[in-house]
């Protein structure tokens, strides 16, 4: 898979999950790339061949292509050597709910103070507005030689490589057509439809697909937890729901709810788009507050089998937010574990990307190095973070550790009779323990 390598270097400002992992494709594509960060150790450690972050096979793809990449905090190398520019810098929440620019405002202020003719292509996730705004900064500083383009991310964490070297699709919104152009021509050897469009419609495609996938996992979460009541199973309802082509099976999978740096963020900062335009975007709230209660159901769980959680030890399989990914941010074990320190219990944790210890994510949780240390004399064990090596786990062996006998499945992925063959009680999420019955590997 190669591209017609760009005469200048492609520039890419904002060296995090999204913008290493794009300066790195397009590296493998044949371009050139000057990765940009003010970030001063995470610029030594990859200069000196390191990867600050786990993403399955971006270390062998860097190694490759090293002789195509420059890491630099330099604004000035990075300018002189580079027309386009790919904006990768992260867009939080800030506190009233909206994304939080200040970090994309720097980067145009750095471009405005340095003028030339560039091309800025907008990668980070921003609100519908923004590139109109951008626009007109950039215009009333004078600067019409700067062009303007949106190229939203869709990369899922922990499978980004293969995600933007093989997309479900491309979407560029351009202010002028030749900056399109310019784009698509840089993705030359990416077989994907290319989605062309205008700005505010590539800025909406972004939010619209991220708050359609959490609504599908809300939508299921709310489905399982009928499912406890009525006496269905979940896990069958998804599947049965799943072979019809109109819904699709993915996205289906109940649980304790979604995390990690983009849904929750993206959701939140749709809704008050809409608001700031005047619109109430009911179906969100719902989907935001759906989220919220999922993660609570766990300790509802744990004190319908142990009474009060006060001087109970719970022990936390995975934090990060999914496996595969070193990812915390916006976890549903940093609510979970704080919930339960909040009822009195005591909480160990443990994950393959934590190293064992303190976290600040997480005060007062015990952070041990494997599984077993994890649920040594605890009462009960929760499945957080699906990490294939907790799945396997031999469950007799976890019982003979333990001092209770309970087990909470918050991603409805463990083999329950293999849990429950070995003296553990299981509950997972929108499946009746009472009436289990047999699933068919199809339907996992
Ligand atoms: P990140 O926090 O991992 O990385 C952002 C990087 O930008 C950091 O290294 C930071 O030091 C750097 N930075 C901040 N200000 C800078 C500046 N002025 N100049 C140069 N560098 C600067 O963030 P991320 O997860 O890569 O997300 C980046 C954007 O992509 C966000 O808008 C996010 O919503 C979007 N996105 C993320 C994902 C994902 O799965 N992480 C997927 C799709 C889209």
């Amino acid at each position: 898979m190669t591209a017609r390598p760009s005469e200048a270097p492609i520039g890419v400002i904002g060296v995090g999950y999204v913008g290493l992992v794009t300066g790195v494709c397009f590296a493998t594509l044949g371009h050139h790339v000057v990765c940009m960060d003010i970030d001063e150790a995470k610029i030594a450690l990859l200069r000196s061949g390191g990867v600050p972050i786990y993403e399955p096979g971006l270390a062998e793809l860097m190694a490759d292509a090293r002789a195509r990449l420059t890491f630099t905090t330099s604004a000035v190398e990075l300018f002189d050597a580079c027309r386009t520019l790919f904006v990768a810098v992260d867009t939080p929440p800030s506190p009233s709910g909206d994304a939080d620019l200040t970090r994309i405002d720097a980067v145009i202020r750095e471009v405005a103070a340095r003028g030339g003719e560039h091309l800025l292509v907008m990668k980070s996730t921003v609100p519908v507005g923004t590139g109109d705004r951008v626009l007109a900064q950039l215009e009333a500083a004078g600067l019409e030689g700067i062009g303007y383009a949106s190229n939203p991310e869709f990369l899922r964490e922990g499978a980004a490589v293969d995600d933007v070297l093989h997309p479900d699709r491309i979407v560029i919104g351009a202010f002028d057509a030749a900056d399109g152009d310019a784009v698509a021509a840089l993705y030359e050897g990416v077989d994907a439809p290319v989605v062309r469009t205008t700005v505010p419609s590539a800025e909406m495609i972004k939010y619209a697909s991220n708050a359609f996938l959490a609504t599908k996992i809300s939508f299921i979460n709310e489905i399982a937890n009928v499912c406890e009541h009525v006496g269905a199973d979940v896990r069958t309802v998804a599947y049965g729901m799943g072979l019809d082509r109109r819904i699709g099976p993915s996205f289906l999978q109940a649980g304790i709810g979604y995390g990690g740096s983009c849904f929750p963020k993206d959701v939140q900062a749709l809704k008050q788009l809409a608001g700031n335009s005047g619109y109430h975007f009911q179906l969100l709230n719902a989907v935001i507050e759906v989220n919220h209660l999922q993660k609570r159901l766990v300790v509802a769980k744990l004190k319908r089998r142990l009474g009060t959680l006060r001087g109970k030890r719970v022990a936390l399989l995975g934090l990060t937010f999914k496996p595969h990914t070193d990812d915390l941010r916006e976890a549903a074990s940093i609510v979970l574990a704080a919930r339960l320190l909040a009822e009195g219990a005591e909480v160990a944790a443990c994950d393959p990307m934590v190293a064992p210890g303190g976290h600040p994510l997480f005060p007062g949780v015990e952070i041990v190095g494997g599984a077993l240390d994890a649920v040594e004399s605890a009462d009960a064990v929760v499945l957080v973070t699906e990490w294939p090596e907790y799945v396997g786990l031999d469950w007799r062996e976890v019982k003979g550790a333990m001092r209770g006998a309970h087990l909470i499945d918050g991603r409805n992925v463990l083999d329950v009779y293999a849990v429950r063959a070995a003296g553990l009680s299981y509950d997972g999420v929108g499946v009746d323990g009472a009436a289990l019955r047999p699933v068919d590997a199809a339907e996992r």
